[in-house]
């Protein structure tokens, strides 16, 4: 069963591994997924522990007048898993609670595999509240949150030795979800020592062992709980009360418990490693830029085209660089062939008619505010003009807001405002229930992909990463990944106001003002006057970023930075 004596075990609250299997609502766990798919192929000995999330993340229907409707998104765990013989116990309000185990395989290209084990609480055993904790991603309240990050950290050290992992070489904690990992950590030395508290000193050797990676610098992305509710759940806790520990006045921050147990902390991108420097400024937090999982979201035509002219990309992404040997018009009936599977998409799922020929702009994340989906809705009357002087464009949408996020759910209507406004002066289709599969061709199919979020908050992105390497390139404001994945006309275009500044003060109506006169002074005229120029910013975009933002070249950075040190 266990392959490698010395794994690193990846603990996630979310990880994307197929379209169908709902445990995951957006990019963390889509670099999750991703992380696992290049460990594999790299042959790194990763083992991934998560929750089952039985109903899974919703799924999303959206009425005419833009207003999300939420399904259970309950999906078939036993088409696509195997369940395990291993279980373990952890107490939650001194309760025992019985944990199951089921397995996914995510295998390489060589065939090496990284075992995925999704922990499972619905054992008939357990009080009927414990067993609804794995079902839900994200549901629930505080209590029920709090009592799933306990079910993963703590429980999720448990179900590795169950599993027989007894030495594991690093615990890489994926955002704070997981941080409780550590006080498992602690406990196991304690007990195979035979006693009961822990000293400071006990942390030095555990820090060596563990990895942290922060995602965002947006506070709902920083677990907070009471700490009545932490020693309610945990029980009591020296640690509470350590002095420059995790917890004061009363609030356990779970970043600080992964920050202080952590010999290696990293932001996602090198302007997110800044920005959390500037956030946590007593911590030494360095920078691994995200990328994608290049075989994952190449479309079919980009691929059959890469192994045309690049014969080894897929098990060495840098090659990619030497797309600049493509001919321009096979770069071109490619991505026809991406667009056009994009269309027929929303024929099918919208019954809406798209023309090839248009100008497509793509924008399909999840519907957080910061992520400014209506910015280039600020001035309909603009953006007919733009659409009648400079030639037509459409759009493409996509995206869930959380059910909790009422001005999410208000920024979803307003874009279906604007689609009733513009009628078919600027047609939009706003595609229902956004996954990892739409996510491969909506990045794939559109002619540019457009990214409005409110610096510095997009912590990386990964969206215009799929998009790059398949030769769509960006329009973008300039904030996370873009940034470093930035030349202006070369791999796409900035949208900036302040002479491109990155830190001045965002106003809504200049940055809008600066997306309206970009698009028609430049993007616009080169896709429809300057063919051959458009075709090599798409070129670029494949050699440039599709060779760099990917995780074969990220997950080499985690084993030279984090894993293998
Ligand atoms: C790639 C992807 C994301 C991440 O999008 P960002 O650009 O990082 O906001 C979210 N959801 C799905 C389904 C994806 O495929």
């Amino acid at each position: 069963m266990n392959d490698s004596p010395t794994p690193v075990a990846y603990f996630t609250m979310e990880i994307a591994l197929e379209p169908e299997i709902r445990t995951y609502s957006g990019g963390l766990g889509v670099l999750a997924g991703d992380t696992a798919r290049s460990a594999a192929d790299l042959r790194v000995p990763l083992v991934v522990v998560t929750l089952l999330h039985r109903k899974g993340y919703f799924r999303q229907e959206i009425a005419k007048d833009g207003t999300q409707i939420e399904h259970d998104g309950t999906w078939p765990v036993e088409q696509h898993l195997q369940r395990l013989d291993a279980t373990a116990q952890v107490e939650i309000e001194g309760r025992p609670v019985l944990l199951r185990v089921w397995r996914y395989d995510v295998v390489g290209q060589g065939g090496f595999v990284v075992p995925v084990h999704l922990i499972d609480t619905s054992d008939k055993q357990n009080s009927e509240y414990d067993q609804t904790l794995t079902d839900y991603l994200y549901g629930g309240d505080k209590h029920y949150r709090l009592c799933q990050e306990a079910v993963l950290g703590i429980g999720g050290v448990r179900i590795l030795r169950a599993l027989g992992y007894n030495s594991v070489r690093k615990y890489h904690m994926n955002e704070g979800h997981a941080s409780l990992l550590t006080l498992e950590l602690l406990d196991e030395r304690l007990r195979a020592e035979g006693r009961t508290a822990a000293e400071p000193d006990d942390i030095v050797p555990l820090r060596k062992m563990c990895v942290f990676t922060t995602h965002t610098p947006v506070e709902a992305g920083h677990d907070r709980f009471d700490q009545q509710a932490m020693e309610r759940v945990l029980g009591a806790r020296k640690e509470f009360e350590m002095k420059d520990g995790f917890c004061s006045g009363g609030v356990c921050n779970m970043t600080y418990l992964g920050f202080n147990m952590s010999s290696f902390i990293n932001g996602v991108a090198r302007k997110h490693g800044e920005v959390s420097r500037e956030m946590f400024d007593n911590y030494s937090i360095d920078s691994i830029t995200n990328g994608i999982h290049a075989a994952t979201f190449a479309s079919p035509s980009m691929k059959k085209l890469f192994d045309k002219y690049i014969p080894s990309w897929n098990s060495d992404n840098f090659r990619l660089r030497y797309a600049m040997s493509i001919p321009h018009h096979e770069i071109w009936e490619a991505h026809l062939e991406a667009k056009r599977r994009l269309l027929s998409l929303v024929q099918e799922r919208c019954g809406q008619t798209l023309d090839e020929n248009v100008f497509t702009i793509g924008f399909a994340r999840r519907v957080a505010t910061y992520k400014r989906a209506d910015l280039i809705f600020n001035q309909l009357k603009r953006l007919r003009d733009i659409s009648k002087r400079s030639g037509k464009f459409q759009l493409i949408f996509a995206g869930k807001a959380h059910p909790a996020d009422v001005p999410g759910k208000e920024l979803m209507k307003r874009v279906f405002d604007a689609k009733r406004e513009l009628g078919d002066d600027v047609p939009i289709a706003y595609i229902e229930d956004y996954d990892l599969e739409m996510g491969k061709i909506i990045t794939a199919g559109v002619d540019t992909w457009l990214n409005t979020p409110r610096p510095p908050l997009e912590a990386s992105g990964t969206s215009g990463m799929k998009a790059a390497l398949n030769g769509v390139p960006s329009f973008s404001v300039l904030d996370g990944w873009w940034i470093e994945g930035w030349i202006e006309g070369v791999t796409g275009w900035s949208i900036s106001t302040n002479g491109g500044s990155v830190d001045s003060d965002h106003d809504d109506v200049e940055e809008a003002q600066a997306l309206y006169r970009k698009l028609e002074e430049v993007i616009l005229p080169c896709f429809y006057r300057e063919r051959v120029r458009f075709l090599d910013i798409m070129r670029h975009s494949i050699a440039l970023n599709g060779s760099f933002f990917n995780t074969e070249r990220m997950m080499k950075e985690y084993v030279l930075k984090a894993y293998f040190t």
